[in-house]
């Protein structure tokens, strides 16, 4: 159960007689977020009346049958606020000083607990550390944490951050359950209260239940909560439990599906499992008739095709030119905080052999192959798009696949292009495919209150990355011709994938139009005319990707019946969760 608070997202919204709604909050404290927006500062009278809200949600969520409620009182939201010296600038009772400040939570939780029945579980989802400069400091943390035990709840659940706060919390960049150890110190304290037997209860950045099961055996917290996992596989526990890890499909981390629509309103799902919130749509019954499929390509739009045809028993194929699965899910594999997503390009490759697909690699198919099949559905991706720019040829210009497949000589390097591929190269080039070194890095970067030794032993992913020699950051020039960088990351990412280049020392040139390539030396001009020579020993370039299907006129021709998907399709905005939905829904028109 929670209230944003301030970070309601009131724009446009009115209340039953037409009154333009305003979001409320201890503090009239504005978050940059609200496009300048300033909430209202709760009345006396509006604490009381939200504290009953909160008891009437909780019986109802009893009466509906739920088996327990969460209050949520971190990452920022409403009791948070209150907590907070940032946003509760009060001075009645319920501000003013850290015991008033969090009066709040507390009453919130002798509101909820006298509304539920005796016996009926009740959390509190708190704040590890806001990782907000000024705001609650680890003492203020233990005593809430203390106050709540005594007002009776049953379990303490340990977040961590605010949505506005400049650390990185739960981003593909961020280490595996790096936060662990602030849930740890807070049991901790629960173990010294008057409570021990209280749950506590770690989050945050666990995907695996194996890496889950590993911190539960350090035996300081009493379980741990997941989210995203599910939205990713939602039967993440029965495969868990039966020990089929290789069937678990992983949460990447890229908040694409998730997190990023939920800012904007939009309907939530999910990138790895296109069906997460649209099962009913997309029942899982069997095809009417068995149909004889081919998949051309395997990345991320042929694999969930491919995956969503065999589960329905239809006969399938997969064909992939390459020698091995994943497109450009491969290719992002090699980057440093990329790592997962091999998974589920592994995970989908074991439904898929479980469910007697077949699986063809190396082998690069023609119309004559297909003959006889039902239906193509070809998902054959992208290439890189190459420039028209003089010295584009020279030995040492690659294309932003040969560097991440092949690697990149010593030296200095200029990358062209500045979207998501130009940053994620930049990140290949100087931070390490080493999760203990980043969680380490991680740790230190951020000045964060964990132990960068409890941090960095935790238990290592089992998917080693390719390991590549790390160049110092001055050496990497990114070059963009606008002024953004990281276009086409998602806005919960863009700024951790930038700022983590900036952190590294990499070199920024934005505004700037290539002119020519020698040995040695990217030469630009800038807006004003100068000519810039940038070092560079390897030039790669990241400037976008052209759809490759030779195949769908030559099936058109042969009369096969097929349907073009993915970036094959459209490699302009190619983006993988339009993806893996045009994958699920093409083996839906199958
Ligand atoms: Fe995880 Fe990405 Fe799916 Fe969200 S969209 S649940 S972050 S894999």
């Amino acid at each position: 159960m929670f209230h944003a608070g301030r970070y309601a997202l009131a724009d446009g919204l009115v209340d039953d007689v037409g009154k333009p709604v305003q979001a409320v909050a201890p503090s009239a404290v504005a978050w940059r977020g609200a496009r300048g927006a300033v909430p209202l500062a709760l009345s006396p009278d509006g604490v009381e009346k939200t504290l009953a809200d909160y008891a009437r949600a909780a019986r109802a969520a009893e009466v509906i049958g739920f088996d327990a409620v969460e209050i949520m009182a971190s990452e920022g939201y409403l009791i948070n606020q209150f907590c907070s010296p940032i946003t509760n600038l009060r001075d009645d009772e319920w501000g003013g000083s850290p015991a008033r400040r969090r009066r709040f939570a507390v009453a919130v939780v002798d509101a909820v607990r006298a509304a539920v029945s005796p016996g009926f579980p009740v959390s509190v989802r708190v704040s590890g550390d806001d990782l907000m400069p000024g705001s609650s400091t680890p003492d203020d943390v233990d005593a809430l944490v203390l106050a709540l035990v005594e007002a009776g709840v049953d379990g303490i659940s340990v977040g961590v951050g605010w949505h506005e706060s400049r650390v990185p919390t739960v981003q593909a960049a961020v280490p595996h359950a790096v936060w662990v150890p602030l849930a740890e110190r807070i049991a901790g304290v629960v173990r010294s209260s008057s409570r021990p037997q209280v749950a506590v209860i770690a989050s945050n950045r666990l995907t695996d239940l194996r890496d889950a099961e590993d911190v539960l055996a350090r035996g300081k917290v009493d379980a741990v909560a997941l989210a995203r996992p599910f939205l990713a596989d939602p039967a993440i526990v029965a495969k868990s439990t039966s020990g089929r890890f290789d069937l678990v499909t992983t949460c990447i981390g890229c908040n694409q599906a998730c997190i990023d629509r939920s800012l904007f309103g939009k309907a939530v799902s999910c990138l790895v499992n296109p069906r997460a919130a649209r099962e009913l749509e997309f029942p899982l019954l069997p095809s009417g008739a068995v149909r004889r499929v081919a998949v051309v390509g395997a990345g991320p739009a042929g694999l969930a095709a491919a995956l969503d045809l065999a589960r329905r028993n239809n006969d399938v194929t997969v064909f992939e030119a390459r020698s091995s699965l994943g497109g450009q899910f491969d290719l992002a594999a090699s980057i440093p905080g990329k790592e997962d997503y091999a998974g589920p390009v592994r995970s989908i490759r074991a439904e898929l052999d479980l469910l007697g697909a077949r699986i063809v690699t190396g082998t690069a198919v023609g119309a004559q192959d297909l003959v006889g099949y039902d239906r193509v559905i070809v998902a054959t991706g992208v290439e890189p798009r190459r420039l028209d720019l003089p010295g584009i040829d020279l030995p040492h210009v690659l294309t932003y696949e040969r560097a991440l497949r092949d690697g990149v000589p010593a030296g200095t390097v200029a990358i062209i292009g500045s979207g998501g591929i130009g940053v994620d190269t930049a990140a290949y080039l100087v931070e390490s495919g080493h999760e203990a070194v980043r969680a380490a890095a991680f740790v230190h970067a951020n000045g964060l209150p964990v132990d960068a030794v409890s941090a960095s032993s935790r238990p290592q992913r089992r998917d080693a990355t390719r390991p590549h020699p790390v160049r110092p950051g001055s050496e990497v020039t990114i070059l963009s011709r606008s002024g953004k960088f990281g276009s086409g990351i998602g806005p919960t990412s863009r700024w951790v994938a930038v700022g983590r280049l900036r952190d590294a020392g990499v070199n920024f040139l934005d505004h700037v139009a290539y002119e020519q390539i020698l040995p040695g030396v990217l030469e630009v001009s800038t807006t004003s005319g100068e000519i810039i020579a940038v070092p560079a020993d390897t030039v790669i370039v990241c400037a976008g990707q052209e759809p490759v299907n030779l195949l769908a006129a030559s099936l058109a021709a042969a009369g096969i019946p097929h349907e073009v998907i993915g970036g094959a399709l459209d490699a302009r905005a190619v983006d993988a969760v339009r993806a893996t939905t045009e994958g699920l829904e093409s083996s839906r028109r199958v």
